[in-house]
């Protein structure tokens, strides 16, 4: 039995000696992985349909332990990023952690389109820098930034500038960031920009201190580090200050 699905190929590994297995993201049926028989070998037509980073409309066949490409078609083609090396490695960045934050199985529209969209973008030379990308993904998975309310007492945290804790996803309150170590200071300018980023996804500029608390609260969700990124680790870079 067959079912189609559209689905964005987040990544690809060698399997067997003629095959590969691809995990993609689908509007229809979530992410799994997917294994393309046949397609290592030269000439080998649904290869050049199931590029990395491409949306590809594809025909499946239930397996045992796995389902297989029976017909793909590709509607975005991955080559699309390879006029620049800071291209792939945006793409790759957001593939990589769209596939770490998610489980097998993982089903959200919302995400797919998100997906979409910021693949766009970066073919398009729109996406000035992927902070803009990780907020607007983390939102969608739950982890939208708490802005307004304390995350350590719920107490109402005043606008203006606020200390922040990546780790616990918000604004503090003056006596839990006494309680807190390391914390980000946000302006009013900064909480503003990380709403509307978490809001809807856009392409624009992030302030310092917003992609500071986007990769400090990217690295407490990932389950290790990216292949893509192995710069990214525990420094949280500018504007980090000790708490008193
Ligand atoms: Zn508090």
């Amino acid at each position: 039995m067959t079912y189609a699905a559209t689905g964005i190929i987040l990544r690809r590994r060698d399997s067997g000696e003629w095959d590969r297995v691809y995990t993609v993201l689908t509007r229809e049926h979530g992410k799994f992985a997917c294994v393309g028989k046949g397609t290592r070998r030269p000439l080998a037509k649904l290869a050049a349909h199931l590029e990395p980073y491409s949306v590809t409309e594809l025909v499946l066949a239930h397996g045992r332990s796995m389902d297989r490409v029976t017909f793909a078609r590709v509607m975005a083609s991955g080559t699309r990023f390879a006029s620049s090396w800071e291209l792939i490695r945006q793409v790759a960045f957001i593939a990589e952690c769209v596939d770490a934050l998610t489980r097998d199985a993982h089903r959200d529209a919302g995400l797919y389109d998100f997906l979409c969209a910021a693949f766009s973008a970066i073919a398009e030379q729109r996406c000035a820098d992927t902070s803009s990308c990780i907020i607007r993904c983390l939102s969608i998975l739950g982890y939208a930034p708490e802005l307004e309310r304390c995350v350590g007492c719920r107490a109402t945290v005043p606008p203006g500038i606020a200390a922040a804790d990546p780790v616990r996803g918000g604004v503090l309150c003056l006596r839990c960031r006494a309680r807190t170590g390391e914390v980000c200071m946000l302006r009013s300018e900064d909480r503003a920009q990380l709403a509307s980023m978490a809001a809807d996804f856009q392409c624009i500029p992030a302030l310092p201190a917003v992609q500071a608390f986007a990769r400090a609260q990217l690295l407490v969700h990932l389950p290790g580090p990216l292949r893509s990124f192995p710069e990214l680790t525990g420094a949280w870079g500018v504007r980090m200050v000790t708490g008193s």
